[in-house]
């Protein structure tokens, strides 16, 4: 029989492309050829971690196809989700990707691999693969707790039963009591839910993560996404110098963005806490309007304790560092994987898309986490929450009983996250079945 090769196809976003990777890195490592498509101005998020791996003998091959920005009305150079902003954009980025069926046909075409993984933002794929016999799986980027509850919401509609939307309603036919209100699910609409996702909705699934733990060296924790904006070798310095679990790792993802009334009240609700942190702030469109909302003479104040990364930070180095104890998340599905895997307690704070699920995983299910507070789901931007409310939560999480009861349970399903990817755990063996399976079509 010959080698697998299996094209992965994922959105041009970070928190997708990044879990892609080393998806395609867990592929290669158990002799599948993997090959990742995407588009020109993606590509180099991709060379520099397969240059790597091409020095360590894992080939990953890389197909680019070009973006039809100009078609699609976009501005010049937007192609990745973390350029949209605003709802236009979105609508404008959704429907360039749906253009990439034909690009995408002639790929598999001259391509013909055993199978493609693509993107559950591009629906329309699975016909493409059809038309050239090609088994598609659907890459979802997100937890079985989320899809169990996107599917309970969309069968049995229990947020049309509520008279407000303030007014929580429970998602039905679920393991455990979850309550919801209508503003914290998406605007269009632990321990059972890949079972419940299998057995009781009866999709065929395979789970194979957390993927980032593939990623062993400094190097290769540090070189995810984007190029980081600190020199890792100074940020491990920054952390090596401080006790265990004592600093409080704060980021909202690669989309996600928080108004300046909110970096505000971020930055007086962390200084009231009187906890060290390490503060990631994206850098906004507009870079002026970003500088304005740091209080008079913070980072002085600050310096030694508080240590603010503008623009992308090597997330899973900080994380993983034995010196980080807490992560005021937004609760995409990669960082929450990410903090479950390094044993981190967490301030939950969901901004946008299936995170308010997340959220109830990990403060109610798992319970190493606590809310902030966030009400609504709001398409992106963060803002509402007063400093009062954030000194709270991170006290809550970072000292006292309560705190160390979450830390125990949080270090617990680290080891269980550890275990399943190792050989013979539970995502081993499930990426086993998946190749072998895979195989079994293979002439
Ligand atoms: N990330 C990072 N540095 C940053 C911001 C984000 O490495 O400064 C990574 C993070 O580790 C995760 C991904 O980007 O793997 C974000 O994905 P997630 O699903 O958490 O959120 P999204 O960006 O899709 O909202």
């Amino acid at each position: 029989m010959g080698q697998l090769h299996v094209f992965f196809f994922p959105l041009m976003a970070h928190g997708h492309m990044i879990p892609t990777l080393d998806m395609a890195k867990l592929f290669a490592s158990r002799g599948v050829k993997p090959t990742i498509i995407t588009t020109p101005l993606n590509a180099p998020f991709f060379t520099k971690t397969i240059d790597r791996n091409k020095n360590l003998g894992i080939e990953i091959s890389l197909i680019v196809i070009k973006f039809p920005v100009v078609e699609a009305g976009l501005p010049e150079g937007c192609e990745n989700a973390d350029q949209l902003h605003s709802d236009e954009l979105v609508v404008k980025f959704l429907k360039a990707t749906a253009i990439l069926q034909e690009p995408l046909k002639h790929v598999l075409q001259q391509g013909r691999p055993n199978c493609l993984v693509a993107d559950m933002l591009f629906p329309w794929a699975t016909d493409v693969a059809a038309k050239f016999g090609i088994p598609r799986l659907v890459f979802h980027g997100t937890s079985f707790f989320a899809l169990c509850a996107w599917e309970s919401m969309r069968l049995y509609k229990p947020h049309n039963k509520v008279s407000s939307d303030s007014e929580p309603f429970i998602v039905p036919h679920l393991p455990h009591e979850i309550k919801l209100t209508r503003m914290q699910v998406t605007p269009h609409e632990r321990e059972a839910y890949a079972d419940h996702y299998r057995k009781v909705l009866g999709r065929k699934a395979w789970h194979i993560g957390p993927v980032s733990l593939c990623n062993k060296e400094v190097e290769d924790k540090a070189q995810r996404g984007k190029e980081t904006s600190i020199d890792e070798h100074q940020c491990l310095k920054w952390l090596d110098s401080k006790e265990p679990n004592s600093v409080l790792y704060v980021c909202f993802g690669s989309i996600a963005n928080l108004t300046a009334a909110q970096l505000y009240e971020m930055a007086v609700g962390l200084e009231a806490s009187g906890q060290q942190f390490i503060w990631v702030v994206r850098k906004g469109e507009n870079e002026e309007e970003n500088e304005n909302w740091l209080p008079e003479g913070y980072e002085e104040r600050m310096k030694g304790k508080g240590l603010i990364i503008r623009g992308w930070a090597p997330q899973v180095l900080i994380l993983d560092h034995e010196a980080v104890g807490g992560f005021v998340t937004h609760c995409g599905w990669n960082s929450t994987l990410e903090g479950v895997s390094a044993g981190v307690v967490m301030v939950t704070w969901p901004v946008f898309a299936e995170q308010f699920y997340n959220e109830k995983l990990v403060t109610e299910i798992l319970r190493i986490g606590i809310g902030v507070g966030a009400q609504e789901n709001t398409t992106r931007v963060a803002s509402g929450i007063k400093r009062e409310a954030i000194e709270k939560a991170v006290k809550r999480i970072m000292v006292g009983e309560e705190a160390e009861e979450m830390r125990s349970r949080a270090r617990a399903f680290k080891d269980a996250a550890k275990k399943a990817v190792e050989e013979g755990g539970s995502s081993y063996s499930d990426l086993n079945a998946l190749i072998e399976e895979l195989s079994s079509y293979h002439p």
